[in-house]
């Protein structure tokens, strides 16, 4: 039956990737495998297995293929998720459990491999984290690559339409994104999905606009419909009228004169009128995203969260695996340098192997380096192999969560056990590798000046130093309105850290959130800080305000703002201030 035409009809999704497109509609079919449970005579239970063993085989090599043919036609960056699904796929749970399912349930196969991703789904389902549950995404789309290998189902590429279009599909996995083409696919939009799934991650890193989490999209479009998606806000317009057209064309237009534009000053210096320098760096999780860090001209990576690689396994990644990680993270980024941060696990980053007990308040409990600390056998592989990728460009170090000096030299002391013993079996490392901590927590405000005789650099961890100093759950929704960056106090403890790390001649970096919101700028650069480090797309927003800034006039400016007793206080000098700055050109 055909769908009646809906015209200027707005949906709401999750704005996955930045940027607008428009164009006609290519709706793929992404949908499910079905499977039928049907019961397997005893005999016929070593071929039925036989089948799920060849089924992987084949998605194995498969997905080695296309990693050969992506590396050509997109480089190395991108590969980190065909890994994560080769791992999936060998993973010993995913077949074990089949196995077993087919075994002892005598059912068929694919019914098994059904049951084991329930099995997974409903663990997954079960963590609050959204990043966290998102993951089992990956195993989702791992298991229907299977699935179709059985079904003998063949898919269509996405690139092969006629013209331009955007595509329409249930759920894209992030094999789909990674080979679309951008001359012929301009956006796409999903059913399913969430900003923080791999697809959505990929989308960004390869600047496709992307809408995601529609719900009901595929059935609520037909081929011949004509869309506007709206990547930042999340808005898809089906079948627009004319003025609705016309306003978002002049918005696309905007949108990518604005990028245009900063895309201009990329390779200009991150320097303020009066000739003083930022080092603007990028915060990353996955090797797929630096390729979007350097085309937006960053320095450096100032944050790469290495917990990403702990998560969802059934064993830790081991040291050697760590270091093909941290190299490839080091090589891909060179000659710019990596700020590698050790894992940052517990509070609100959960890891199910790690075996963690529960904690009444895990925000306070046994998490980043309090847990290193603990447990050597996970804390040295991982300096281990961040050392040895140290031997592969420049390379930083850095620890999480550190509350006083005790911990960092205790620290200190496993770090050089570390370095002696690849000494001792005549591995290379860098041995002037630089250290820092992460300064998060109040006391290591209170005494950043004793905590800089130890180290070579702070950066600060803005996302928590404000949680723990106003008490404010950083994840709770009801309580953003109190979640206040300008909170004199954290004003306060701001100027302590540089104040301290200049004093002793060390950098002072801020890694958090509050680095890349070009509204702060002015504060950060008035304070004084060295470095910072931002995701991808703020990086030249806060060149350009960087580069109309003058250093001396932002020091006026923190001065005065730290007389205010309230944050609201502080925004409205800020907004005052900055308006007038900015009066003749706005930015
Ligand atoms: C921070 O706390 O500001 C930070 C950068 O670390 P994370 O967000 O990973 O806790
Ligand atoms: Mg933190």
């Amino acid at each position: 039956m055909a769908l009646e035409k809906i015209n200027n009809r707005v949906m709401q999704g999750i704005g996955a990737s930045p940027g607008i497109a428009i164009g006609q509609v290519r709706i793929t079919d992404r949908s499910r495998v079905v499977v039928h449970e049907r019961a397997v005579a005893k005999e016929q239970l070593p071929e039925e297995i036989e089948r799920f063993r060849t089924a992987l085989d084949k998605a194995k090599e498969d997905l080695k293929a296309l990693k050969k043919q992506l590396a050509v036609d997109k480089g190395e960056e991108h590969l980190y998720v065909i890994d994560t699904h080769l791992l999936i796929l060998e993973d010993g749970m995913l077949v074990k459990e089949t196995l077993g399912f087919i075994e002892n349930d005598m059912i068929n196969a694919e019914a098994a491999l059904k049951k084991t991703l329930r099995k997974f789904q409903a663990f997954f389902a079960g963590i609050e984290d959204e990043y966290l549950r998102e993951r089992c995404g990956d195993v989702e789309t791992v298991v229907e690559r299977i699935l179709r290998i059985m079904a003998g189902k063949f898919q269509e590429s996405l690139n092969a339409g006629e013209g331009q279009s955007i595509i329409v599909a249930h759920d894209l996995s992030p094999a789909d994104v990674l080979q679309i083409n951008k001359v012929k696919v301009i956006g796409f939009v999903t059913d399913l999905g969430g900003k923080t799934s791999h697809s959505a991650i990929l989308a960004r890193a390869l600047e496709v606009p992307a809408v995601v989490g529609l719900e009901r999209v595929t059935s609520e479009i037909t081929d011949d419909d004509v869309l506007i998606i709206d990547g930042s806000t999340g808005l898809v317009v089906i079948n627009p009228d004319r003025d609705t057209f016309q306003d978002y064309l002049r918005r696309k237009q905007h949108y990518e004169y604005l990028e245009s534009e900063l895309l201009k000053i990329k390779d200009l210096p991150a320097e303020t009128t009066d000739g003083h320098r930022v080092v603007l760096k990028g915060n990353v999780e996955f090797l797929e995203e630096i390729p979007s860090l350097k085309n937006h001209g960053a320095e450096g990576i100032g944050l790469y969260r290495t917990e990403m690689l702990f998560f969802n396994r059934e064993a830790l990644p081991g040291e050697d695996e760590q270091f093909e990680i941290y190299s490839a993270v080091v090589r891909a980024m060179a000659p710019q340098p990596v700020t590698i941060r050790t894992l940052d696990v517990g509070g609100d980053k959960f890891v199910a192997d790690l075996n963690l007990e529960d904690e009444l308040n895990p925000a306070l409990g046994l998490r980043a380096i309090r847990l290193s600390l603990r447990q050597p056998e996970i804390f040295k592989p991982q300096l281990r192999a961040i050392l040895r990728a140290s031997a592969l460009g420049k390379v930083r170090i850095f620890f999480p969560m550190v509350s006083g000096v005790g911990e960092i030299r205790a620290v200190k002391a496993i770090l050089e056990e570390v370095k002696q013993e690849l000494r001792n079996e005549g591995i290379t490392f860098d041995e002037w590798i630089k250290i820092g901590i992460m300064v998060e927590i109040p006391s290591a405000v209170i005494i950043a000046d004793l905590l800089a005789r130890e180290v070579d650099f702070f950066s600060v961890g803005t996302n928590d130093l404000i949680q723990y100093s106003l008490a404010i759950d950083r994840t709770n929704e009801h309580l953003s309105s109190l979640y206040e960056p300008l909170h004199p106090a954290v004003l306060r403890s701001l100027k302590m850290v540089v104040d301290a790390a200049h004093a002793a001649g060390i950098d002072s970096c801020i890694c958090g959130e509050m680095a890349g919101e070009s509204e702060y700028l002015p504060i950060l650069l008035g304070l004084g800080f060295d470095e910072l480090s931002m995701n991808a797309v703020s990086i030249l927003r806060v060149k350009k305000i960087l580069r109309r800034c003058s250093k001396s006039e932002a020091e006026k400016l923190v001065a005065r703002a730290l007389k205010f007793a309230t944050a609201q206080e502080v925004d409205l000098f800020l907004k005052k201030e900055i308006a007038a700055l900015f009066s003749e050109s706005k930015v």
